[in-house]
């Protein structure tokens, strides 16, 4: 073996030390930090005075905290800090944490650091939301310590609103805890505070008929402090309903009790007020006034005013059968003083169980409402169907109406159209009436720069047709006179029938001879016409005349319709049947 390697084995085996060192040293402080909280529970039970020196030095190793560790540090700090009279310290150290913790148990614990500090602080209506949340809780939570704590919680607060009734369910529900866990536990503090509730109720009775019950569960559970606390009630029952020697008799062995321990302040308090009571009810001034003055100091000292006002009123009635007035009178002052607060006290807390309530009410009010909310919704939503199906129905009578309106304006249109036609067309000959002749021939004339001529013809001896053979005869032939021309026109030809037997033709864009032409096939078409078909047999002629524009200075209508009649009138001269020009 080298020196080298030698030289590596001891760097080796020296930070494996070092680490063996370090991670012993990390043990330590980790079980020193559990040892330092289970002694820092320990002393807040018994002289909370001294945790801080606990507190502190955990404090300082505060970074090397489990998260569990922080959690029971905080928990038994804000403990520390309401032992201390510190609730305000204690609210703001649990509200800053209790965000944080979502497991139920846990929450309950911080949620009863911060009723008790709220409670403490005379803030009944934080308490009471503290309370309230903690028993929504209750469901989710494993831990029977952490349930009896927190109904124990609620049932003391109830208490002290008077909501007996409350109350008494609450220590109903804890009483039942018992029957799930097997322990006496809950059942021991869930019959003592249904004995308590009876008593303050009045229901002497029921509570005594629970005593024995209540003393074997929690001496079964060895809780000697709460029998203890149970046989007081009791007690101080017997003599709040007149039962003196047999409340003192009674009260006697639980005081030694009590002397036994250094942990009952509040109860024992109670229990020597009601045996000065009775003492003072069976003449013992001496004790009465020994006793009182004990409950009287330890009231103060507590400063539980309630347990003061009580006390000092007992003081006061012992002073003055004492024969000692000035002193009866001092306490006197001091518990019509005490009196007045606990009324204030007693408003606070009404009015913050009233609020309580009704925020809650609210709540469910809350809840009703968006329920009815959705139910209205619903309504809606089904009324907005409706609407929708009315929307769809009116839509289709719209349409059905639009197409009724369709029909009526195609039809009028139609109509109108007929009316305008007929307005145009000449009714027997369906060739255009005079004044729509006129009119459309103007218009030629004007449109066109080129040859525009007026063919006039009118049928010959016509009256002598309808004389002859009727009306009817006349006008199938002026029927088919028309139809018969209609064969030899052009499209944009106007044709027209200027009145009786007598019609008219204006033609564009042909020359004079063509136009000649035209009139002359249309004079032999008529001659040619069979007249048969209308019953009769006879010949039927037509005598025409043309004139173009421009001949003889003729540039208008007008002038070129005169020329033409000029020209038929000629051709009626002439002997009828034939085309004249005007020249
Ligand atoms: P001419 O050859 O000189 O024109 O002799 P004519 O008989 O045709 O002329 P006249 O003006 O003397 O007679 C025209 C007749 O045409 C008179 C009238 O009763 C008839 N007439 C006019 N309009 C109509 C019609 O719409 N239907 C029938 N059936 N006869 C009509
Ligand atoms: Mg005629
Ligand atoms: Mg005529």
């Amino acid at each position: 073996m080298t020196y080298r390697s030698i030289q590596r084995l001891f760097v080796l085996a020296l930070l494996a030390a070092l680490f063996a060192i370090g991670s012993s040293v990390a043990a330590e402080q980790k079980l020193s930090v559990d040892e330092l909280l289970n002694s820092l529970s320990a002393t807040l039970k018994t002289a909370p005075e001294k945790s801080i020196g606990l507190l502190t030095r955990l404090q300082e190793l505060r970074s090397t905290f489990s998260e569990k560790q922080i959690e029971r540090f905080t928990l038994l700090k804000a403990s520390s800090l309401g032992l201390r009279g510190k609730q305000l310290e204690r609210i703001d150290l649990v509200k800053s944490y209790v965000e944080q913790v979502s497991n139920p148990d846990s929450r309950l614990k911080f949620l009863y650091e911060l009723s008790d500090a709220y409670t403490r602080l005379g803030d009944y209506e934080n308490a009471l939301k503290a309370i309230n949340e903690s028993i929504l809780l209750l469901p989710k939570a494993i831990s029977v310590n952490a349930k009896v704590a927190t109904l124990s919680a609620a049932i003391s607060l109830s208490i002290s609103l008077h909501t007996y009734d409350d109350a008494l369910k609450i220590a109903e529900r804890l009483y039942s805890l018992e029957a799930k866990n097997g322990d006496f536990f809950a059942k021991c503090y869930g019959l003592a505070d249904r004995i308590r509730i009876n008593f303050l109720m009045g229901n002497s009775a029921d509570a005594r008929s629970m005593l024995p019950e209540a003393i074997a569960a929690c001496d079964g559970d060895n809780r000697k402090m709460m029998t203890l606390v149970v046989k007081t009630r009791a007690v101080v029952d017997l003599i709040d309903t007149g039962h003196y020697g047999e409340g003192i008799n009674e009260g006697a062995p639980l005081l030694l009790e009590f002397s036994k321990t250094n942990d009952a302040s509040s109860i024992l308090t109670q229990l020597e007020e009601a045996i000065a009571r009775g003492y003072l009810k069976k003449g013992d001034l001496v004790r009465a006034e020994q006793y009182g003055l004990r409950a009287y100091q330890r009231s103060t000292l507590e400063n539980a005013f309630e347990m003061r006002e009580k006390s000092s009123e007992t003081m006061a009635k012992i002073k003055r059968a004492l024969g000692q007035l000035n002193s009866a009178i001092e306490y006197y002052d001091i518990n019509l003083e005490l009196k007045k607060k606990v009324l204030d006290d007693q408003l606070l807390k009404n009015l913050a169980y009233q609020r309580v309530k009704f925020d809650m009410q609210d709540k469910a009010n809350e809840l009703a409402l968006s329920e009815q909310k959705n139910k209205t919704l619903t309504i809606e939503k089904a009324l907005q169907q409706g609407k929708n199906q009315n929307l769809l129905l009116l839509m289709t009578l719209g349409l059905i109406l639009l197409s009724i309106l369709g029909a009526w304006l195609v039809r009028t249109l139609r109509q109108k159209n007929i009316f305008r036609t007929s307005a145009q067309i000449d009714g027997l000959t369906q060739v255009s009436n005079r004044a729509h002749f006129m009119e459309c021939s103007t218009q030629a004339f004007k449109d066109s720069d080129g040859h525009v001529s007026v063919v006039l013809f009118d049928m010959d001896h016509f009256k002598k047709i309808n004389d002859t053979f009727g009306h009817a005869a006349g006008d199938w032939v002026l029927k088919t006179v028309c139809d018969t021309v209609k064969t030899h026109l052009r499209k944009t030809d106007i044709f027209g029938r200027l009145g009786g037997e007598e019609f008219a033709i204006c033609l564009s864009g042909i020359n004079q001879e063509e136009v000649l032409a035209l009139a002359e096939r249309c004079r032999v078409a008529i001659s040619e016409i069979d007249s048969n078909p209308c019953g009769f047999s006879f010949l039927i002629t037509a005598s025409f005349g043309l004139a173009t524009r421009g001949i003889r200075g003729h540039s208008n209508f007008e002038e070129t319709l005169a020329g033409a009649d000029k020209a038929l009138y000629f051709s009626k001269n002439e002997g009828r049947n034939r085309v004249s020009v005007f020249q």
